[in-house]
């Protein structure tokens, strides 16, 4: 458990999906899933994460709107958005594929962390939504602030949630752990040091990395279950 008694505790700022959460079945097929309803067409995960590294498409309806009418759909934002939830939440008892998320983080390596550190959240989501996913899988551990889309102006790479929490606790070090190239901008921006999570498994591994270094990435991780190392633990 986080300790409150100790205000100037260093941080770990987690960004959610890809970080915390394997998003792979959830997010990343609710994307491809929308696409294909509405276009007919099958998109890879490859191309979905070229999207991802080029930057600036951290918000997944935006992208499947984007990649509906890139398909020569001129279906409306808000139509793509409903139809992205709907798979995504589920709908009528069916099912909503974020129950396919798994958590990453193995037994006792967050409980370890911490000890140390106080963690909190900064992620593209909805705060209901990233706080559903907590609930489910991080019973016992406290995230505090959790900042989402809707607690700042700007979206990453803009780094607005990073500076919201910073001025909660203006005398604590703080890292952000991310996984696409929006998360190292952000951090780069708030002059927050950044730990860049790439997958093995990513499709465009080689490219991520890359980006990472350019951005500046503190330190590299196939996944978050490497942190201790990193802090010595
Ligand atoms: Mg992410």
């Amino acid at each position: 458990m986080n300790n409150p008694s100790q205000p100037s505790q260093p941080l770990l700022i987690f960004d959610m999906d890809g970080v915390l959460v394997d998003v792979t079945e959830s997010y990343r097929e609710t994307i491809a899933r929308t696409v294909r309803d509405f276009t007919g067409r099958t998109i890879s995960r490859e191309s979905i994460q070229e999207y991802k590294n080029a930057g600036g498409w951290n918000d997944d309806w935006q992208l499947s709107h984007h990649l509906v009418h890139a398909a020569g759909v001129g279906a409306a934002f808000e139509e793509v958005k409903a139809h992205f939830q709907t798979l995504f939440r589920g709908v009528n008892g069916t099912p909503g594929l974020m129950l396919r998320e798994r958590w990453i983080a193995r037994p006792g390596i967050l409980e370890k962390l911490s000890l140390r550190f106080r963690f909190a959240l900064f992620t593209g989501r909805e705060k209901e939504e990233a706080q559903l996913t907590l609930d489910r899988f991080a019973r016992g551990l406290v995230f505090d602030p959790v900042v989402g889309m809707h607690e700042v102006e700007n979206h990453k790479p803009a780094p607005d949630g990073l500076l919201r929490i910073l001025r909660a606790f203006p005398d604590s070090a703080a890292y952000y752990i991310g996984d696409t190239v929006d998360d190292a901008r952000a951090a780069r921006a708030a002059a927050v040091p950044f730990i860049g999570i790439a997958a093995s498994d990513n499709p465009l591994h080689a490219g991520l990395v890359a980006l990472f270094q350019s951005e500046g990435a503190r330190a590299m991780l196939a996944d978050i279950n490497y942190l201790p190392e990193v802090f010595g633990q």
